[in-house]
């Protein structure tokens, strides 16, 4: 720890007596790159503060949601003429409705919606509506794909599991996966071969919790040609693409129908959402209309609606992602610059830099990466003032708010952190 880090590091340890490990979710302890967590105070545009009042171009994004920068005037106005009028009622608004509307105006495959209040919830709800919908149990899943926090996918997870090295967690109990089949991600012949029988696969379209890796061509139409032979649903995990890769998310970008897809991060505008829909012979198995039960106390909460609302609209501007993609690009050319990380894996926005030799293909090869290399690359970032993902196996967001000034800062930093990788 620096002399600059003192108010994060009292944080710290007082934090570490109240809540378990001192945070709140296990990556944001940053051990996985080998240094203890800043304490945030503030965020606006591409930066966030940390409470010793050292400021860092962010890449993590609060993990996704930020992609129009922190803060966004639209999304605080909106919410500020939305607090005085409640903040939960347990009943239907007009913000939901119009909500779901963008969402459709967006992705038209989405012919109903079901709100949620975390994207792990819509996870869940979409596994026991594609169970309820197809009378059937297996669900199949990509080894090193992240859908949340879920008994039954926590087999092989991504993400914190993968970086705390725990492939499948204790506590979750045998028969909560006995029904989860799993495959390599891009192995179109193993999951044709899974979905014999099987109720769903659930696929992130573009994997981004074993760092970011891209589904090879024809991979994601052979899955879906792969569900109508065996009549099992496509459930596409969204959660990071949706509004990320593309308006319309990764079945525009793609040209791929989900039957059900799961929303999260972006569309919440940074408070806690989460949503699946598709299609309406299927969403219609859901209650009240069917009789596939899923509830949340808060679902459809009206400053959840609200700020992502404001999102989606301000995602409506034409141009915004050819933005992304460029900003995207920049950050791209200045790894490459830099010279390290070897592997670059990018679309659009998001993008991981992986300390390997080869292509990133599946979570085989994302695993083969060198770990410590890229804790000792972290650790320069963050002293350079650039905060990258704290994990290998975590992407990079570019938001609209990073400027040419902000990714040349990152380009000199990345110069000096790749010859830091190196010692
Ligand atoms: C973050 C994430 C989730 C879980 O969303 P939470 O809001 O953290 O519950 C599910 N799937 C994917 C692909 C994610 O990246």
């Amino acid at each position: 720890m620096t002399a600059s880090d003192a108010r994060s590091a009292e944080l710290f340890g007082r934090a570490r007596g109240v809540l378990v490990g001192g945070v709140n979710s296990p990556v944001r302890a940053m051990r996985s790159i080998g240094r203890d967590p800043l304490f945030i105070d503030r965020a606006l545009g591409a930066y966030v503060w940390d409470v010793d009042g050292n400021r860092y171009v962010d890449y993590l994004a609060s993990w996704g949601p930020a992609v129009l920068g922190h803060t966004p005037p639209a999304v605080i106005k909106a919410l500020m003429a939305a607090l005085p009028r409640g903040t939960s009622y347990g009943a239907p608004t007009e913000r939901e409705v119009l909500f779901a509307e963008a969402v459709q105006d967006a992705i038209p495959t989405v012919e109903r919606l079901r709100m949620t209040s975390s994207g792990s919830e819509a996870v869940m709800g979409a596994l026991r509506l594609a169970r309820a919908a197809t009378g059937r149990e297996v669900i199949v899943k990509t080894v090193g794909g992240y859908h949340g926090a879920i008994d039954g996918l926590l087999a092989e997870a991504g993400s914190g599991a993968t970086t705390l090295g725990v492939p499948t967690s204790p506590g979750v109990p045998a028969g909560a996966t006995a029904a989860t089949r799993l495959v390599p991600y891009n192995d179109l012949p193993a999951a044709a071969a899974a979905l014999a029988g099987a109720a769903a696969i659930i696929v992130e379209p573009v994997a981004g919790n074993m760092g970011v890796v891209l589904p090879e061509p024809g991979y994601l139409s052979g899955l879906r040609a792969a569900c109508d032979r065996t009549g099992a649903l496509l459930i596409l995990d969204e959660v990071i693409t949706g509004f990320r890769v593309a308006r319309g998310g990764a079945q525009e970008r793609f040209g791929v129908t989900a039957d059900i897809a799961c929303y999260g991060k972006i569309i919440g505008g940074g408070l806690p959402v989460g949503a699946f829909g598709g299609r309406a012979d299927v969403m219609s198995v859901l209650a009240p209309e069917g009789p596939c039960y899923q509830a949340g106390t808060l679902s459809g909460n009206p400053l959840a609606t609200t700020a992502g609302l404001a999102v989606l609209q301000a995602l409506a501007r034409p141009g915004v992602y050819d933005e992304l993609e460029a900003g995207g690009a920049a950050l791209e050319a200045a790894f490459r610059a830099a010279g390290v990380p070897v592997t670059i894996n990018r679309i659009g926005s998001m993008l991981t830099g992986f300390f390997v030799d080869g292509p990133v293909t599946d979570y085989a090869s994302a695993t083969s990466s060198d770990t410590v290399r890229y804790g000792a690359f972290a650790r320069a970032l963050l002293a350079h003032g650039i905060y990258p993902p704290p994990s290998q196996y975590e992407a990079w967001f570019v938001s609209t708010a990073h400027t040419a000034a902000d990714l040349e800062l990152t380009a000199a930093a990345l110069a000096d952190a790749a010859t830091a990788s190196a010692a």
